[in-house]
């Protein structure tokens, strides 16, 4: 058995689940946040919330959540493979343009979970033809390996009891409903398409159920 190693080093053999560790003050471009970083004792993640707001103003009910899956190349480098990038910049913007809510940055859950330099190679063989979920059985790798145990404890130490979720993933939605959070409304977070992310866009569609009914208006992208 592996033994839990805790903040800066220290043991802590007995702990399970996520522990909150820090709580700062991270002014943005979008607003002020709260960043709340958490140390996940099951997987061994450091994971960050951003909390904008006041969270207890509706006794945590019908809070506004992302859920954002981590995406180096999307996040941070503008990259067009995808819209995780847009999609993150969208949720900041909604939660403070709410008054309040918060954003989950999930690490550990590059390319649905296989990890960067996989997710990477995934996007090699998808230059070659494969789709995203083609590219991932070629490595014999799962479609989809996160697991949100992590973000479902980190939303309830911070009081929320229900959410609207800004996601178009209806399975996000269900792996939240599983672990014990209320998922009062989905909230869709529709990027406008371009020629690099369409393909992608219509497998995340088509082949993992993704609810984005806006990518019927651009047919005449490749
Ligand atoms: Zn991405």
């Amino acid at each position: 058995m592996t033994e839990n190693i805790g903040v800066l080093g220290k043991k802590s053999p007995q702990r399970t689940g996520v522990e909150r560790v820090v709580n700062a003050p991270l002014p943005t471009v979008y607003g002020k946040f709260q960043a709340v970083g958490y140390l996940d004792h099951d997987r061994g993640d450091e994971q960050v919330a951003l909390v904008h707001g006041d969270l207890d103003a509706n006794g945590g009910e019908n809070v506004l959540v992302r859920l954002h899956s981590e995406c180096l190349t999307g996040d941070a480098f503008g990259s067009q493979h995808c819209e995780c990038g847009d999609q993150l910049d969208a949720a900041l913007r909604a939660v403070v343009a709410e008054g309040s809510g918060v954003v989950v940055y999930l690490r550990g859950h590059e390319g649905r979970g296989i990890g960067l330099l996989a997710k990477l190679r995934a996007m090699a063989l998808q230059a070659e033809g494969l789709d995203t979920v083609e590219a991932n059985l070629a490595l014999g790798l799962p479609v989809d390996a996160r697991d949100y145990g992590a973000a479902a404890g980190i939303l309830r130490d911070l009081g929320v009891r229900s959410v609207r979720l800004m996601s178009n993933n209806p399975r996000k939605r269900e792996a939240l409903v599983q672990h014990g959070i209320e998922v009062n409304e989905q909230v869709p977070l529709l990027i406008p398409p371009c020629e690099s992310n369409i393909t992608y866009l219509r497998t995340k569609r088509e082949r993992l159920d993704h609810h984005l009914p806006h990518l019927d208006a651009v047919a005449h992208l490749s």
